[in-house]
C-alpha cells in the first residue's frame, strides 16, 4: 500500500435516522469513500469526501455493458463502543475475484481495507447500538470510461457507501417460505453466477416477482444446466439437515462462495457435526422429506446470517420443514455467528477485526 488517503470532511452533518426507523439501505452516513482508475496511473487519488452524487458520461460502460462488482459487509458497535468488522478481508478478496472475471483491473486489498477504516472512523457516530442494529457497507466499482465499443473500459470509479441498518427480525428469527424455481435460471457454469456483480441480480429479478406472487420470500435456484442440482437462494447459499449430515452445494463456479457459508462451515466442522459439499438434487430433497429424513433447512448469508426455511413450493406443492419451524441448529448457529460478530460469544477463529475508536471520540471531544 503506497497511497495516502485524503479527507474532506463535511460541512453539514445529517440527522441520524432512530434506530426504529431504519430499515435497510434507506439512508446513507455523512461521508464516501472514491478512487479512480485510468490505464495510465493506475489506482489513483484515494479520498473520502462528503456523500454526494456522481456525475457520469451518460455513454459510460457501465451503463450499457454492465461492467461492475460490488461487496456488502457489516460493521457492530458492542457495548464497550468498540466497533467491529467480520472477516473484511475475504470481502476484499471476492472483490478481486469478481474483478478478474469482470475484466476489472485488481484493487489493493490492504489499501482498501485501510479506506474503509478510515472511513468508518470519520463516520463513526453513523454505527448504531442498539440491539441487532449495524452499519452495512457497500464497496463497489463501476466501469466509467464513455465509449461504446465493447471492450473493457479503461478508466473506474471504486467507491465504498455505508448505510445504519435495522434488525434484520424485527420479531426474532422466523423461518420463510421459499419457491424452487424450475423455469428460470440465475447464472450457468463458465458465466458469472460466481461474481457479485449487478447483472446476476438483474437476472433474478422476474423469478423474485414470481416466488413473491406465490407468497414465498425468495427463489431457490437450481443448475442451469439440468434444472435439477439446488445451487443458492436469493442472497444466500443454502444448508439443509439430512438425518444429522449437514449438506451445501458444493461451489461449482455458478453459485457464490459466501462469506458466511464459508463462517458456518467451519463452525459446523468444530463442532464435530458431518457436513458434506456436494451436487443435491431436487429430487433427493423430495425424497427425503417423503421420507422423514429432511430435517432441516437454512439459508446463510451477510444480510440476516441465518434464514430458517420452514417451507419449500416446488411444483405447486408447499414441502414443511421441521412443522415451519425455527430448527435447533439453525437457532445455534444464529446465536453463535452474531455472538462472534458482536462480541458476546469468543472467536475461536481470528474472524473479528476490532476498531478501537475510542481515542480518537476522546480527543474529538
Ligand atoms: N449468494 C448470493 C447471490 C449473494 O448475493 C449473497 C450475499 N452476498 C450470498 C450468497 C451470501 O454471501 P455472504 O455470506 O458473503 O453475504
Amino acid at each position: 500500500m503506497t497511497q495516502s488517503i485524503r479527507i474532506e470532511r463535511s460541512a453539514i452533518k445529517k440527522t441520524q435516522p432512530k434506530a426504529s426507523e431504519l430499515g435497510f439501505g434507506k439512508y446513507y452516513t455523512d461521508h464516501m469513500f472514491i478512487m479512480d482508475y485510468d490505464d495510465a496511473k493506475g489506482w489513483h487519488d484515494a479520498r473520502i469526501v462528503p456523500y454526494q452524487p456522481i456525475t457520469l458520461d451518460p455513454a459510460a460502460k457501465v451503463f450499457h455493458y454492465g461492467q461492475t462488482v460490488f461487496e456488502g459487509l457489516k460493521a457492530y458497535r458492542t457495548a464497550d463502543d468498540i466497533i467491529r468488522l467480520f472477516r473484511p478481508d475475504r470481502n476484499f478478496a471476492r472483490l478481486n475475484r469478481s474483478n478478474e472475471r469482470l475484466s476489472i483491473p485488481e484493487l489493493d486489498e490492504e489499501l482498501a481495507l485501510e479506506a474503509l477504516k478510515q472511513l468508518i472512523l470519520v463516520d463513526r457516530e453513523w454505527v448504531p447500538s442498539e440491539e441487532d442494529t449495524s452499519l452495512y457497507i457497500r464497496p463497489f466499482i463501476i466501469a466509467t470510461e464513455a465509449a461504446l465499443g465493447v471492450a473493457p473500459s479503461l478508466q473506474y470509479k471504486f467507491m465504498i457507501i455505508m448505510s445504519p441498518v435495522g434488525s434484520y427480525y424485527a420479531e426474532g428469527i422466523h423461518p420463510v417460505k421459499i419457491a424452487v424455481e424450475s423455469e428460470y435460471v440465475r447464472a450457468v457454469k463458465g458465466g458469472v453466477g460466481n461474481a457479485k456483480t449487478a447483472g446476476n441480480y438483474a437476472a433474478g429479478l422476474k423469478a423474485q416477482e414470481k416466488a413473491s406472487a406465490q407468497g414465498s420470500s425468495q427463489v431457490l435456484w437450481l443448475d442451469g444446466v439440468h434444472r435439477k442440482y439446488i445451487e443458492e437462494v436469493g442472497s444466500m447459499n443454502v444448508f439443509f439437515n439430512l438425518n444429522g449430515t449437514i449438506v451445501t452445494p458444493a461451489l461449482n463456479g455458478s453459485i457464490l462462495d459466501g462469506i458466511t457459508r464459508d463462517s458456518i462451515i467451519q463452525v459446523i466442522k468444530h463442532w464435530n457435526i458431518p457436513l458434506e459439499e456436494r451436487q443435491l438434487s431436487i429430487d433427493e430433497l423430495v425424497e427425503a422429506h417423503a421420507n422423514g429424513t429432511l430435517i432441516e433447512a437454512f439459508g446463510t448469508g451477510t444480510a440476516a446470517v441465518i434464514t430458517p426455511i420452514g417451507e419449500l413450493l416446488w411444483e405447486g406443492k408447499p414441502l414443511v420443514i421441521n412443522n415451519g419451524q425455527t430448527g435447533e441448529l439453525s437457532a445455534k448457529l444464529y446465536d453463535t455467528l452474531t455472538g462472534i460478530q458482536r462480541g458476546s460469544v469468543a472467536d475461536p477463529f481470528g474472524w473479528v477485526l476490532e476498531l478501537d475508536y475510542r481515542q480518537a471520540s476522546a480527543a474529538k471531544n
